[in-house]
């Protein structure tokens, strides 16, 4: 089984990967926790050179080309393996994310993302995807993100980008709401867990 959680910056995402794993593992399931861009050797190597605050100049392209050429070493690496031996595959930003970033964001063409995606997956398509909702303000995730990690190059991006990447997440929701649940994470970490799990119910048994 496949998820995928995605959100704007500071949403929570890791917080409530961490907290499925922990519950999917109580279970006796085989969990494997990605991020994007990353999780494996060459995806972590292109995480440094995409969000190094020394590449201010990249242009849109080649930002795209990276984050996809990350995705599939891990989509052929490690993601299909894992699905293929039966683990569960959770993993913090996906396609998603792309579309959003990349496509709305930075206004690349959406049709190409589209199939760029499709491309770096080799079709290979989320079982579910959690998108985390912060009630706050753009201004309110990106200040948590940004206090926490110190602001990487996409963090410094504006906040007309990161409102657009929000509005983004939601189009994608209304569009596939069959794989893509949309989770308010404003609220208390244990009510948001809560709701997560129950967007998950028909594909684990709680
Ligand atoms: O998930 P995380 O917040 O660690 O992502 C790191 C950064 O990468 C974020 O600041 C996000 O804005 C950016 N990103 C992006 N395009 C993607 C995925 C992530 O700009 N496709
Ligand atoms: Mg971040």
């Amino acid at each position: 089984v496949f998820v995928t959680f995605e959100g704007g910056d500071g949403a929570g995402k890791t917080t409530h990967i961490r907290f499925l794993a922990n519950a999917l593992s109580a279970m006796g399931r085989e969990v494997v926790c990605l991020r994007e861009p990353g999780g494996t050797d060459v995806g972590e190597q292109l995480r440094g050179v995409v969000l190094s605050p020394k590449n201010v100049n990249m242009c849109d392209a080649s930002e795209l080309l990276i984050y996809e050429a990350a995705r599939a070493q891990l989509v052929s690496e490690v993601i299909v393996p894992a699905l293929s031996r039966g683990a569960v595959v959770l993993c913090d930003r996906f396609t998603d994310s792309t579309v959003a970033y990349q496509g709305y964001g930075r206004g690349l063409d959406r049709a190409f993302v589209d199939a760029a995606n499709a491309f770096a997956c080799q079709g290979l398509v989320p079982d579910r995807t959690i998108l985390l909702v912060s009630g706050g303000s753009t201004a309110d995730g990106l200040a948590r993100a940004t206090r926490r990690a110190g602001a990487d190059r996409m963090e410094r991006a504006g906040e007309d980008f990161h409102a657009r990447v929000n509005a983004a997440f939601l189009d994608i929701a209304r569009r596939d709401p069959k794989r893509v649940r949309l989770v308010q994470s404003s609220g208390r970490k244990s009510h948001t867990a809560v709701q997560v799990f129950a967007q998950l119910a028909d594909l684990f048994p709680w």
